[in-house]
């Protein structure tokens, strides 16, 4: 074989490298509608189906996690190649939970799925994410906080945008990096702002073990710390105003839905007309951590 010859091999192999979208290995799902409940069991042959749940998962959910985790190759992904979706009644109460390799949903929840076809799947979708998120993400072989592991489960489905951003966690929000969903969710959009590519990676280093210390080692600050001035930064936003301006908002548009017709103003005026939920109320007041603003805490507080 000529040198020139072995050249361009070389050269139109690379070729086909680049252009070539990476292949994976192959992944088998096992659908199976084991509903008891009558309704929920026919909402998911109708509506959903399971040519329907082997689609989305093997041509969207999946490729989209491995995307996601920045895992281009097979050596870097978690190896699960089949994959039980079970639809059947479940006792504890759960929308949907995995076990093994397996992804249980609640018939209960099927059935109770928002009106609609096309609703329906959106918001099955959404939940599928999460779940088989669970199932293809490293979880330091049992050592990462259960609160991580939701919330980089929520993290996929976030990035995805099949969710509803209406009415889920708003940035800065909980009260400990890891109490889960989108609380760890929104700290670890934080992360990646300080850190391209921070919660791929650190997912990625969890194959055998998860360490706090990974996060001084990707971001250069100790994990405490990190909550603390993601807190302080959103709180210095609650407190020069802008925070409330978007509260208000928020609550004339619920206000409005309900035919309340209440305009607040202010967050003082916000306060005294229309009563602060929990959740709302645990936004602007952290406890435990500096204050980076010269405003007095009391200005916000009811
Ligand atoms: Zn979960």
């Amino acid at each position: 074989m000529s040198s020139n010859f072995i050249l361009i091999f070389i050269i139109i192999s690379c070729l086909l490298l680049s252009s070539t979208p990476s292949i994976a290995y192959p992944v088998k799902i096992n659908v199976l509608n084991n509903a008891t409940d009558p309704a929920g069991r026919r909402r998911f042959d109708k509506e959903l189906g399971k040519e329907y749940t082997v689609k989305i998962l093997t041509e969207e959910i999946i490729p989209f996690i491995w995307k996601t985790f920045n895992q281009p190759t097979d050596a870097s992904r978690k190896y699960v190649p089949n994959v039980g979706f079970i639809v059947k009644t479940l006792t504890d109460g759960a929308m949907a939970e995995i076990g093994e390799d397996n992804i249980y949903y609640n018939d209960i929840a099927i059935r109770d799925l928002p009106a609609g076809q096309e609703q329906a799947k959106f918001f099955f979708k959404s939940v599928v994410y999460h779940e088989a998120t669970h199932i293809y993400q490293f979880n330091g072989k049992g050592t990462a906080p259960g609160g991580l592991t939701e919330g980089i489960a929520d993290y996929v489905m976030v990035k995805s945008k099949v969710y509803n951003p209406e009415g889920y966690t708003k940035p800065g929000e909980g009260s400990k990096w890891d109490e889960g969903y989108g609380v760890t969710t929104r700290f670890l959009e934080y992360c990646d702002s300080l850190k391209p590519g921070f919660t791929p990676t650190l997912n990625n280093k969890m194959k055998d073990v998860f360490k706090e210390d990974y996060f001084q080692e990707l971001i250069g600050k100790p994990l405490a710390q990190l909550w603390r001035e993601y807190k302080a930064k959103y709180r210095k936003i609650i407190l020069d105003g802008s925070f409330w301006e978007w509260l208000v908002r928020q609550e004339q548009n619920e206000g409005e839905r309900e035919g309340e017709g209440e305009k607040p103003v202010s967050p003082i005026g916000f306060q005294r007309v229309i009563p602060v939920s929990e959740k709302l109320f645990r936004v602007p007041i952290p406890v435990g951590v500096e204050v980076q603003s010269d405003e007095p805490i009391s200005n916000v507080k009811a």
